[in-house]
């Protein structure tokens, strides 16, 4: 791959900006300055820091209200606009939900953890605006039908009356939010903890990113490949 191909997706800006920054002379292929259409065959280094291209990447946010999960959006601010890098988002949070959000390019790994055959888990912390009747915890764990829905079983713990914790495999629209609205129940507040074994990082500040570890990156792909 070329030079400036390479700086290019490693995240150093479009082909004629990295054009530039070769010219500056601050970057090396194996110590020695090359031009952007040198072929790279040893390690890039730009200002002394080495740069390794990963043709996949994977990273956790930790979402606030009010950003849309969208690439693009002409009047509100997206998820995209919180994470420096191309890539998509795992399922998506409503605008008013916080928590987990996965994004990556991998777009086999966004299909299988999104699609209910596999069964990941997604646990959601949920705030209430009257208390959860314990007797309906059955009807959340057998899984039930609306006029216009089915809802497949799902995990409930209660936390307070009014605050639980709520596990679905499934990611329809607004899904929490309906599902509460058939007991009665508005929420109040929505934050996603977990999703399959993967865990909302407790160091990651609210609106922050970081790459997946590959241990993690492995844990998330055990569930869905064999
Ligand atoms: N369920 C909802 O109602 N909203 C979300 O953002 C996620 C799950």
């Amino acid at each position: 791959m070329r030079l400036d191909k390479y700086l290019s997706l490693c995240g150093f800006g479009t082909r004629s900006e990295v054009k530039q920054l070769i010219k500056t002379g601050l970057v090396t292929v194996d110590g020695i300055k090359r031009p952007a259409n040198y072929h790279v065959d040893g390690e890039v280094h730009v200002d002394g820091e080495l740069v390794v291209y990963e043709a996949y990447r994977y990273y956790m946010i930790h979402k606030p209200k009010g950003y849309i999960t969208a690439k693009k959006d002409m009047s509100q601010p997206t998820v995209a606009s919180l994470i420096e890098d191309e890539v998509s988002f795992v399922g998506r949070l409503d605008k008013d939900t916080e928590g987990l959000l996965l994004a990556t390019n991998d777009g086999l790994l966004i299909h299988r953890l999104t699609n209910p055959k596999y069964k990941v888990e997604k646990t959601y912390y949920v705030e209430l605006s009257k208390p959860f009747k314990d007797d309906d915890i059955k009807i959340v764990e057998s899984g039930f039908k609306t006029k216009k829905t089915t809802f497949l079983p799902a995990k409930l713990s209660m936390i307070t009356p009014t605050s639980i914790n709520l596990t679905i495999i499934e990611g329809q629209h607004h899904q929490v939010k309906r599902m509460m609205a058939y007991f009665g129940l508005e929420v109040l507040y929505l934050k996603r903890i977990s999703f399959g074994n993967l865990v909302l990082d407790p160091q990651l500040k609210l609106g922050d990113y970081r790459k997946l570890s590959v241990e993690e990156v492995n844990m998330l792909k055990m569930q869905v490949f064999e």
